[in-house]
């Protein structure tokens, strides 16, 4: 008999950026504590086709997956939380949707029918929900809706999610993810915007089994039963959800309302004890991380208008503390605009309170030259250094200036006038780029790397080869690595064929730790398995 697949669709009420993907994040890994085979869906409602092509300061961090996608970083959360990889099938857009009907239409697929957006839009984006759990054998599919509900752009999602429940009626549930303020003119925390969203989803048709009350402090029973009988759920499906230290103490969290079984219940799945204790074990890690580690994340990305914005690094943020709790720290991470260090030099010094300095990946100039002096500071200072991407290529810009005397030393990327190419443009992407190829064409995803007997990085994986994930279009140029090796920087990884330089780094003779890599080790830092290399460099840290 085939599977009964269950679906567990997460949608937002009243504003967004309380946690939905965390919470979404959590329900699964409840689920999976239970036994369940668990995946998940992330939908974003915008019409590009993923996440690629967009401005980091708008949408925060790409999220490469292994097969190449780039995609929301909730992504992220799933695959953190899940322990697990996760596909392009996992993830969706308004675009792909759009683009994958009008492809059947151009086909004759619908057999000279009208093609309407209702029914056929949502058809198709409950097939790609269904394809993903059938993919992933999952007992319980996990699918988070982008936005809020309300918003224009969510509601072919809403009705696709409504069919599906017309389909399914026993399989499928709703998990409203809501937000209770406390205005502080008033002191009382409020359900009314609680009301209006659950109403605007009764709307579209459906009816929350499960709200999340997400606020500054635990619900209060009145409140929840304010919530029960106006929203129209079960008291005790009314999870209080208030902010909490880390992320990682959420499923903990949502069990204390027994969070798992409720679901089960709404969804006719077997009884079966919740056992966090794995998760717990990293969770009391974190929680008994003691030792002081002050680090410097040092970027481009930052400003916002008035506001810093370290979610574009979200990732390499999660590496960090997932290493560090393993290694019994508490890290303090800390944001640094290169363009502060270009109107003035003498803010280098600060660097050398840290412990250590990464420096992640990006693009094009602005920003560059305070990078370019961050790395010599930090190099001359013997100050624990990790280059992510841009992050590497800059160290070999650097070290060509400062060791080599090439002064014009630079990327394509940035001077295609420079006499000094270390860093060009990969054969292949030239190509790209001149037939204004940008969607999903850099090097993308996962590639072997095979690191140098002896190397810092060999010690770090313990390993000959490694898989990492990658996303770039420019490459340390083969033309001068043996100039560069001879003035002591060492190409400790190759791709596969031995052409590509996948990672740098001085030897240890000369520097406690000076590691740069052209993949992102970030993407796959979980808290049940901590990644190695992030976790040599907090070790570094640590001895400083
Ligand atoms: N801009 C560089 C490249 O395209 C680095 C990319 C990155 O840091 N992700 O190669």
């Amino acid at each position: 008999m085939a599977k009964k697949r269950k679906y567990i669709f997460v949608v937002g009420g009243v504003m967004s950026g309380v946690g939905k993907g965390v919470s979404a994040s959590s329900i699964g890994t409840i689920m999976k504590s239970k036994g369940f085979k668990v995946t998940a869906l992330k939908i974003d409602p915008y019409i590009n086709i993923d996440a690629g092509t967009m401005n980091p300061t708008e949408h925060g961090e790409v999220f490469v997956l292994r097969d190449g996608d780039e995609c929301d970083q909730d992504m992220g959360n799933y695959e953190r939380f899940f322990n697990m990889s996760l596909t392009r099938n996992n993830y969706m857009t308004t675009g792909r949707v759009y683009q994958e009907v009008i492809r059947k239409e151009r086909n004759l697929e619908y057999k000279g029918k009208n093609v309407e957006v209702v029914p056929d839009i949502p058809r198709e984006v409950n097939r790609r929900i269904k394809n993903a759990a059938h993919d992933a054998d999952a007992d319980v599919t996990i699918v988070e809706v982008g936005g809020t509900i309300g918003e224009y752009q969510n509601i072919i999602f809403l009705e696709a999610a409504r069919m599906l429940k017309i389909e399914h009626p026993r399989d499928v549930a709703f998990v409203m993810v809501s937000y209770l303020p406390t205005p502080s003119t008033v002191g009382e925390m409020k359900t009314k915007p609680t009301q209006y969203a659950a109403r605007t989803l009764n709307g579209a048709g459906i009816q929350a089994d499960v709200i999340i009350a997400r606020s500054g402090v635990s619900l209060d029973d009145k409140r929840k039963e304010k919530i029960a009988v106006f929203c129209n759920v079960l008291a005790k499906n009314i999870i209080s959800a208030p902010d909490a230290d880390s992320i990682y103490d959420i499923p903990v969290n949502f069990e204390k309302d027994h969070l798992g079984d409720h679901l089960s219940e709404i969804l006719g799945l077997p009884k079966r004890k919740t056992d966090l204790s794995e998760w717990m074990e990293f969770v009391n890690k974190k929680k008994n991380a003691k030792k002081e580690l002050n680090i410097a994340v040092v970027g481009k990305y930052f400003d916002s208008g008035d506001f810093v914005l370290s979610d574009v690094y979200i990732s390499v943020i999660e590496a960090v503390k997932i290493s560090s709790y393993y290694a019994g720290a508490k890290p303090k991470l800390s944001f640094l605009n290169s363009k502060d260090f270009e109107k003035d030099k003498s803010k280098l010094s600060v660097l050398k309170d840290y412990d250590g300095v990464i420096v992640p990946g990006g693009f094009g100039e602005s920003g560059v030259d305070g990078i370019v002096e961050t790395i010599k500071f930090v190099r001359e200072n013997k100050i624990p250094y990790l280059g992510i991407c841009y992050g590497m290529q800059l160290m070999v810009i650097e070290y060509a200036r400062n060791i080599l005397g090439w002064k014009d030393a630079n990327t394509r990327e940035i001077n295609p006038k420079s006499s000094k190419l270390v860093v060009d443009i990969m054969h292949d992407q030239k190509q790209k780029l001149e037939a204004s190829d940008y969607g999903n064409s850099m090097r993308l995803g996962d590639y072997t790397a095979v690191l140098k007997e002896g190397s810092i990085v060999r010690k770090a994986y313990g390993e000959e080869e490694i898989v990492e994930r990658h996303r770039h279009r420019y490459e340390v140029n083969p033309l001068y690595v043996e100039e560069l090796e001879a003035k002591g920087l060492i190409f400790s990884g190759k791709s596969k064929d031995g052409t590509l330089c996948e990672i740098a780094e001085l030897s240890q003779s000369e520097h406690p730790f000076f590691v740069g890599v052209q993949f992102h080790p970030e993407f796959l830092a979980r808290p049940l398995a901590p990644h190695k290399l992030f976790s040599a460099f907090v070790k570094a840290g640590l001895n400083k």
